[in-house]
């Protein structure tokens, strides 16, 4: 849900600096000066994300229609979800696409016990790959807070933590097909990762139809403009014509509790 929802944390928050280390990763400054943690991958591409699923009510319907539009995204999976819909998460790796860890719950890494963003990242990491047979390589935090902890944790689970370059903001009660698109059209370009959500887990009831609603005008733009769309595993961030590989600030080896 709503990314920037951090700036409500107050107090709590700044107590929880002292574990968090390098935390407010979502403010834009921070990701232009990190394009690749920002996701920004091969100028020819825009990679399409969908945050907060599984859900049997919602989900099904972004993989239709992402069938129907002949286009491939990233699941970024909570564990929690996945282990209450199993059989929606099998249905979108079996549809070829990509799945991602988004966490076990939708905490926010600065308000949260040291230690417990780590445990249930891998736990999280681990039903992954168990439900879909897939391997995930990717890790989106909630809000896209990435404290010292997270970051260290994806490293020890092999997972690349990565953010967006652009949302539709869709997660609120206002959001509609048309302000999705017109709130994304000006980070429609090449090497963009877009952020929506396939469903309403943590945010306003039924938001995701504003973002299942603007999906084929946001995939006709990009490729309107010669872009190709697909997943994350594509868009070749890190890699020649992407962005460089960010450098986590201390080695795992710092990192001492990856399963309590
Ligand atoms: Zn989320």
């Amino acid at each position: 849900m709503r990314p920037h929802a951090l700036v409500v944390a107050g107090p709590a928050l700044l107590a929880a600096v002292v574990h968090a280390g390098p935390g407010a990763t979502w403010l834009p400054p921070v990701r232009r000066l990190l394009p690749s943690l920002a996701g920004e991958g091969d100028p020819g591409h825009v990679a399409l994300t969908f945050d907060d699923g599984p859900d049997p009510r919602s989900t099904p319907l972004f993989l239709d229609e992402l069938d129907r539009l002949g286009c491939r995204a990233t699941f970024f999976l909570l564990g929690e979800m996945l282990d209450r819909h199993p059989e929606v998460g099998r249905s979108i790796a079996r549809a070829g696409h990509e799945v991602a860890v988004h966490g076990w719950r939708h905490d926010n890494a600065l308000v949260t016990r040291p230690g417990r963003v780590a445990a249930e990242m891998g736990r999280a990491a681990r039903l992954v790959a168990a439900v879909t047979g897939a391997r995930p390589s990717w890790y989106r935090p909630p809000y896209g807070v990435l404290s010292a902890e997270a970051l260290l944790a994806a490293r020890w689970h092999g997972l690349r933590p990565v953010l967006w370059t652009a949302w539709g903001e869709d997660w609120t009660r206002r959001a509609t097909p048309g302000s999705v698109l017109r709130t994304l059209e000006p980070g429609l370009r090449g090497g963009a990762t877009l952020l929506l959500h396939d469903c309403d887990h943590t945010s306003a009831p039924d938001s995701w139809r504003s973002a299942l609603g603007a999906l084929a005008d946001v995939v006709g733009r990009c490729r309107a403009a010669g872009l190709r769309v697909g997943p994350l595993g594509a868009h070749g961030v890190g890699v020649p014509g992407g962005a460089r590989p960010h450098r986590l600030p201390v080695p795992a080896s710092f990192y001492l509790r990856p399963e309590t």
